[in-house]
């Protein structure tokens, strides 16, 4: 036993919030520096919590996504919320609250409800500064912000040109505990890349056919080899009627193509490498009830 119990390096888990729209995923791509996080307009599809993890040789930052806090709808982030408030916000260790510039309404007034009943430290972070005509109203307004909560700092930035992000890293890691990494530092997302493969293909059948198949199709990777730069992936996609394959393949094989190729172009831009992808439809009924495939699926961690 080396360890002595003394920890040079700090790591933690840390949610960011905010209602939609406000920034959260452009902040979140900015901070790790690559996109990783998969999003789609249908909530359902997220069936996993999208983790991406920043890590330098002092830290290690991972972020945990809240898909319920993406709502349009304003009782569906408080049922949400009190859901996940016993699980992906109490197991943080330290929040970034979003803001779109100094708007302050009642929507951001209930996330902050919430983020505080769960105790955690939390940074305010006022996005969007570059749309600001005048900067000399900015300090007032941080004042205000500042006293609508007990927060451990108010940072003013722009996710998307990038501006004062470091700033925000940096206050935010203050806040970590001192740990050992809970990560591989190679590891960017605890998700394999087999794993966000089959995400990418589901994500594209639920957008493109989400009101003809409710929640009946499983994606399954059978095959992710690379071969000459090249991967080569091949994936399964079960589902529970003939007259859902059916849709699935569309008329001359049309919408199996679309979704292929709306799937392999993401994949591309994810693993920055040229995608073969092969796609496959099988009928399974009663796919759910079978364990290998869940197990396949992702749904051991559950
Ligand atoms: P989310 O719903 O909170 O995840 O918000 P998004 O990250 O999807 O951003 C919503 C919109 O705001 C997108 O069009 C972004 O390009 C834009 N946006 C995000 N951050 C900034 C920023 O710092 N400045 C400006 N001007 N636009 C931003
Ligand atoms: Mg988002």
């Amino acid at each position: 036993m080396a360890e002595s119990g003394q920890h040079t390096r700090r790591c933690g888990y840390v949610a960011i919030v905010g209602r939609p729209n406000v920034g959260k995923s452009t902040l979140l791509n900015h901070l790790l520096g690559q996109k990783i996080s998969i999003t789609s307009r249908k909530p359902q599809t997220t069936r996993h919590q999208v983790v991406g993890i920043k890590t330098t040789t002092d830290y290690q930052v991972v972020f945990v996504d809240t898909p319920g806090l993406h709502s349009r709808e304003p009782r569906a982030i408080n049922r949400y919320m009190n859901r996940a408030a016993s699980n992906a916000m109490a197991d943080v260790d330290a929040v970034l609250m979003v803001l779109d510039r100094t708007s302050w309404n009642d929507e951001d007034q209930m996330v902050l409800q919430q983020v505080q009943r769960c105790g955690v430290p939390t940074i305010l972070v006022v996005n969007k500064i570059d749309l600001l005509t005048d900067k000399t109203m900015l300090l007032p307004h941080l004042e205000f912000l500042s006293s609508q909560g007990n927060f451990a700092a108010v940072v003013p930035v722009s996710a998307l040109q990038n501006q004062a992000v470091s700033s925000l890293e940096h206050e935010l890691v203050k806040l970590l505990p001192m740990a050992d990494f809970f990560f591989p530092e190679e590891q960017i997302t605890d998700r394999s890349q087999r794993f966000l493969a089959a995400e990418l293909v589901r994500e594209k059948i639920t957008r493109q056919l989400g009101d003809e198949l409710p929640y009946a199709v499983a994606v399954e990777i059978e095959e992710f080899k690379t071969l000459d730069k090249v991967i080569h992936i091949s994936a399964l996609i079960l589902v529970e009627r003939s007259g859902q394959k059916k849709i699935l393949i569309g008329s001359g094989g049309s919408r199996l193509k679309s979704i292929g190729s709306e799937a392999r172009r993401d994949m591309e831009k994810l693993f920055d490498q040229k995608v073969m992808l092969r796609l496959w439809i099988k009928i399974r009924s009663g796919w759910s009830d079978d364990e290998r495939a869940l197990r396949s699926l992702g749904y051991n961690d559950v």
